[in-house]
């Protein structure tokens, strides 16, 4: 299930140019440059009346999929949500990132070396930040970690990053009106490297202009998941701690 303890956003780098939060809120005249608290922040510890929680054990909680869990805005709550992670043991919490340079101020006291239900993603769109984000991402104190190319803009050299405890690698194209190119020999690249460092890799869609074999397709929304997995490229990793 998903979990938006906060909404908004600001872009900070190249993937950020077609946002699909900006996207969405424009379809009902929203600032999401505006960050806010939302109303299910506390869903997370919210109980039944018999006293056990509405949200049952087990379950995969993708985090903070309208903003970004590490985003200056959101330093004051970010405490309060740490809290219930960390009552919440029993649920795994994945959240994605473009801020992997916050990072540090951002974790609690008692991280250490991470907390076992947390899988943190950090993206790289290109080379630029990959090169930037992935040696920042490395070094940082995670359990469970993957590397999110998505929207994929330009071929990417890992450079060994996704050997580092790296569970999955996530490749996908851009969709939207204005989407940008994405080629399936980057894709397949990524894959590659994936399979060399006996990394998991997931296809997770096509975008709406994607080229295969020198030739352009547009895609519609609808098909740009099951294109991907058509390709059958995946490379399963039976050992992750959630569930796509
Ligand atoms: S970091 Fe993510 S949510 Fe924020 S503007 Fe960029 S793409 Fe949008």
């Amino acid at each position: 299930m998903i979990w938006n303890p906060w909404h908004g956003c600001h872009k900070i780098s190249e993937g950020c140019r077609n946002c699909y939060v900006y996207r969405m809120d424009a379809k009902y005249e929203k600032d999401s440059s505006s960050v806010k608290r939302n109303k299910c922040f506390y869903d997370l510890i919210k109980r039944k009346r018999d006293g056990s929680y509405k949200i049952e054990k087990g379950e995969t909680i993708y985090t903070c999929f309208t903003s970004d869990f590490l985003i200056e805005e959101a330093d004051e709550w970010r405490s309060e949500a740490w809290d219930m992670i960390r009552e919440r043991r029993d649920l795994h919490f994945i959240f994605i990132t473009k801020r992997i340079d916050r990072f540090i101020e951002c974790i609690p006291e008692d991280w250490n070396e991470g907390y076992d239900n947390v899988t943190v993603g950090c993206t790289c769109e290109n080379q630029e930040m990959a090169d930037y984000r992935l040696p920042i991402f490395k070094a940082s104190p995670i359990k469970h970690r993957i590397i999110i190319c998505e929207p994929l803009l330009g071929q990417i050299d890992l450079k060994g990053y996704s050997d580092n405890g790296i569970e999955m690698v996530i490749a996908g194209g851009e969709s939207g009106e204005n989407a940008r190119i994405c080629s399936y020999d980057w894709v397949l690249n990524l894959r590659k490297q994936c399979l060399d460092s006996n990394t998991g890799f997931y296809f997770k869609q096509t975008g709406a202009r994607f080229i295969k074999d020198g030739k352009l397709y547009n895609i519609k929304r609808s098909l740009q998941h099951s294109q991907a997995k058509k390709a059958n490229i995946d490379i399963e990793n039976k050992n992750l701690p959630f569930d796509f």
